[in-house]
């Protein structure tokens, strides 16, 4: 439905059950779960959906390498259910999400003999952990295997390679399509809708104040239970609640760079399990390019985290410390950052204050704020907010479970891998436009086709699968309201190639202008906003 409608909506309803802030992976996956039990949902979000860190993950869909290790080494329960439950969430996605994800193959470099047995058992430890969710087994490959399957690999010292098998997905359409699943649900979404004040009534917190990012209106919307899923921002809200609040949350950003597909195969990633700093680094393969990530710095909270020189320095370090490739500066095609929100529970012990993963809080004001955990997990984030949600906000849903792990999400229930087929048979696409709007857009993608035929065909710029077609059918259907909706979001093109976005912008700008009926004063407020965007951090 057009965001107008959606704000009318939101703005004549009498009450909702739930009002859920926040439009990343944690508020999407709620709304969809509230939603899909039958209650009356309302979602905002202040900025677009997934503008957050959620868009700006490292695109796996994972139990987590790492934590297993955490787990075995230091005998703990807690990370060892967090890994099986990632498992177990990663096989649902997989499934549920088909088009929007994928299995990838991903090789970890050896370079000391001893490193072979512990890495190898470990991983199949993982293997062994996904249950019947796994997704094939991990095996040992020799030196010259390893390289023939990561031909970029350094030679020298490589002593063998493990091989295992993670997800990967495109995490911002997944965000819009948890949304937009939420809505066929019968949620009430909108992005660009900021929930500036909390309500209250005898103390308890009856809805909230919300205001229209774009015309700066508002308007108060009352809600029986009000769900806080803003990520890094929650103490911003918890602050709304009870000022006294102490904080839960501590974040750190991490940065990714984009480098040209030299620098990964397509269809291996590569792990590497230890860097400088005790971390595991990857250089992924993602929309015909490299994913080189992550890093972990201490930051302030900010709606758009700027990439630090010394972010890329390090990244950049690595990448030459494990590839027989050249790399410098000038290769980086993109970069950005996201802001990790990690948190503590102010009610846990101190061991289980660093060891859980998400947290579910309820406050004396009554509001409930869910952070923490991983994109991966946000199912089961979602099953658990509204599980308590029933509980504390006394709420009858018609279908008292949860009704998520069978649902297919916007796009994957009639898809067909071969699709593409169809597509550039039908419609005359280029291989890569036909496979690139398959796996983008799943069982919709028929829907581009059609409106690519009213003369939107063309490449929004050279060199990218992207095409106009896009760009309307977002604005339509998809609440896309900024050029940077499209770029960045709706589309992966901010995200993998920053002058190409910069070459795109304009034609973008004039197929939104002329679909949403935009006067001039909004067109020259796009244009700084998106030059802004493009030159500094999504
Ligand atoms: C560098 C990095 C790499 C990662 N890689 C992976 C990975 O590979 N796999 C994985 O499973 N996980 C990964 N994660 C974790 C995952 O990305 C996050 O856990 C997840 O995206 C958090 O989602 P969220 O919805 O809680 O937060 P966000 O995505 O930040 O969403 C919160 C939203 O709330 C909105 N908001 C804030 N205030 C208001 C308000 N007042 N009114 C309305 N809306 C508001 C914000 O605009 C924002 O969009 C990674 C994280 C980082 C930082």
């Amino acid at each position: 439905m057009a965001r107008t409608q959606n704000i009318a909506q939101l703005q004549s309803q009498q009450i909702f059950d739930l009002l859920v802030i926040g439009g990343g992976a944690t508020g999407c996956g709620v709304a969809l779960d509230a939603a899909s039990r039958g209650l009356k949902v309302a979602l905002v979000e202040k900025n677009d959906f997934s503008e957050g860190t959620s868009s700006r993950s490292t695109k796996l869909v994972h139990g987590g390498v790492r934590y297993l290790e955490m787990a075995v080494k230091k005998l703990d329960r807690v990370q060892y259910n967090l890994v099986k439950d990632g498992l177990h969430e990663r096989g649902l996605l997989l499934k549920n999400a088909r088009h929007l994800s994928n299995r990838l193959s991903l090789v970890t470099p050896l370079y000391k003999w001893i490193d072979v047995p512990y890495v190898f058992a470990g991983l199949k430890f993982y293997d062994i952990l996904s249950g019947k969710q796994n997704i094939g087994h991990s095996r040992l490959l020799s030196r010259k295997e390893a390289l023939r399957r990561f031909p970029g690999l350094k030679a020298d010292g490589l002593k063998a390679g493990v091989l295992y098998y993670d997800g990967q997905f495109h995490d911002a359409r997944m965000a819009l399509s948890l949304a937009l699943t939420a809505e066929e649900q019968g949620a009430v979404i909108s992005n660009h809708v900021a929930v500036i004040g909390l309500l209250k009534e005898d103390g308890q917190i009856s809805g909230a104040e919300l205001q229209d990012s774009l015309t700066g209106d508002s308007w108060p919307i009352k809600a029986r239970g009000v769900i806080n899923a803003t990520g890094p921002f929650v103490d911003h809200i918890r602050m709304m609640d009870n000022p006294e609040t102490p904080k839960i949350l501590t974040a750190s950003t991490g940065i990714h760079i984009i480098l040209d597909k030299r620098f990964a195969p397509p269809d291996t990633g590569l792990m590497i399990p230890e860097t400088e700093d005790g971390r595991v680094l990857f250089v992924l393969p993602w929309e015909d390019h490299a994913v080189v990530g992550t890093t972990d710095e201490p930051a302030e909270v900010s709606e758009h985290p700027l990439p630090l020189e010394a972010e890329i320095d390090y990244l950049l370090r690595h990448v030459t410390r494990y590839f027989n490739l050249k790399v410098e500066k000038s290769d980086i095609k993109a970069v950005w950052s996201g802001l990790r929100p990690l948190v503590s529970d102010p009610k846990a012990t101190d061991t289980a204050k660093l060891a859980r993963d998400h947290v579910i809080e309820d406050s004396e004001g009554g509001l409930l704020t869910i952070a923490g955990g991983k994109w991966t997990t946000y199912r089961k984030m979602a099953l658990d907010t509204i599980d308590h949600a029933l509980k504390v906000f006394h709420l009858n849903a018609p279908k008292p479970t949860c009704q998520t792990e069978q649902l297919p999400i916007l796009g994957s229930a009639d898809y067909d891998e071969s699709g593409d087929k169809d597509l550039a048979k039908n419609y005359g696409f280029a291989p890569d436009i036909a496979a690139y709007l398959n796996r983008t857009y799943g069982d919709q993608a028929e829907k581009i086709a059609a409106l690519s035929l009213e003369g939107y065909a063309a490449r929004l710029v050279e060199h990218h699968p992207v095409i106009e077609a896009e760009v309307l059918y977002a604005a339509r259907f998809e609440l896309a309201e900024r050029v940077i909706d499209v770029l960045a979001r709706r589309t992966p093109l901010a995200l993998l190639d920053t002058e190409a976005s910069k070459q795109a912008a304009p034609r973008v700008l004039e197929i939104m202008a002329e679909e949403l009926g935009w006067d001039q004063k909004r067109v020259n407020e796009e244009t700084a906003w998106t030059e802004q965007r493009l030159n500094t951090a999504l």
